[in-house]
């Protein structure tokens, strides 16, 4: 460690930003809860699908114009094959029915189709030309984003939507809950070039309530491959097992774990050498702020995570680089 640096005296502390107040950015707009029901089916019949393309296509067009048998085996497969959060036996498993939203809660009239995408791109260009004629051409000349959002990729969760900023503001990337993993070229990667490169003010980490993802590190099933990745929530939650297994009601327990989870991965962000060089080495201030979404309000939940403060007691010094050139 430097001299200036011991362990009691985290290079955090030394240079750590205050997180924002609770978001000041626009009312979140409401998302309406859609299923997308038909994602690759323009596209091609899926390989697993042995019934034929119009079939598929007519019996989901009866099941949504409510022809369809109740219980219709295709319409139950396409239906889970479909929609976001865990399969239909996890969801058993869930009584509370916080995994995604029930089927009362889908808004069929509002399901966007595969060729409405193109409509819809058109209208909007017209619409943004019709604002700004240079509106395009200003955007192609670069980028200068102030905000690096690191979200769950959850459909429910738009981060431009959500913090109302437009093309150009915010940098995003997105995995399943949101996570920090080193080896992840991908994130690290696009967090040196937000940090590096484009030199953002601020680092977003945000969760959301009714994380399917969350809940799926949390009920115990083999889900495949995409274990090894929730693997790293499990990690979280035994870092705070006494806290979360004290908490009886399991949809309570699950939102305890979303906010968890994103203040592990605040931390994770702080501990890389990307952010601690930032730190060192400019004078621009570069805050890392922990957030939770809350889909069924539609509003933001600053958790004013603090690194080096008491959230990460134990850590100190621990995870500081005394030698970034
Ligand atoms: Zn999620």
């Amino acid at each position: 460690m430097a001299t200036n640096m011991g362990m009691n005296t985290p290079i955090w502390n030394a240079r750590r930003t205050p997180s924002l107040a609770p978001s000041s950015t626009n009312p979140a707009v409401a998302n309406v809860l859609m299923v997308r029901a038909r994602p690759t089916a323009v596209a091609g019949t899926p390989r697993s699908f042995t019934i034929p393309l119009i079939d598929t296509l007519k019996a989901l067009n009866d099941s949504l114009t409510g022809m369809a048998p109740a219980g219709s085996l295709l319409w139950d497969k396409l239906r889970r094959s479909t929609t976001s959060g865990p399969r239909t036996s996890d969801l058993e498993n869930d009584p509370a029915g916080s995994c995604r939203p029930s089927a009362d809660l889908v808004d069929w009239s509002a399901m966007t189709t595969y060729e409405e995408l193109f409509e819809n791109n058109r209208r909007w260009v017209g619409e943004s030309l019709a604002r700004d004629p240079e509106h395009f051409v200003r955007l192609a000349e670069g980028q200068t984003p102030k905000f690096l959002f690191i979200g769950c990729s959850d459909s429910r969760v738009p981060a431009d939507q959500i913090t109302g900023t437009s093309a150009g503001e915010m940098l995003v990337h997105r995995n399943i809950a949101n996570l920090v993993i080193y080896t992840d070229m991908n994130l690290m990667s696009v967090l040196q070039f937000a940090v590096e490169e484009l030199k953002v003010e601020h680092i977003i980490v945000c969760g959301h309530y009714s994380c399917g993802g969350v809940r799926a590190a949390m009920d115990g099933h083999h889900h495949g491959l995409i274990d090894k990745w929730l693997r790293n929530i499990k990690d979280v939650y035994r870092l705070h097992r006494s806290e979360l297994d004290a908490i009886a009601d399991a949809d309570q327990r699950s939102r305890r774990l979303v906010e968890l989870n994103v203040e592990e991965q605040v931390f994770k962000v702080c501990s890389t050498s990307i952010v601690q060089r930032a730190w060192q080495h400019e004078e621009r201030a570069l805050h890392v702020h922990g957030w939770v979404y809350e889909i069924a309000e539609g509003l933001i939940r600053d958790l004013q995570v603090d690194p080096a403060g008491t959230t990460f007691e134990g850590a100190a010094g621990l995870y500081d680089y005394d030698d970034l050139g």
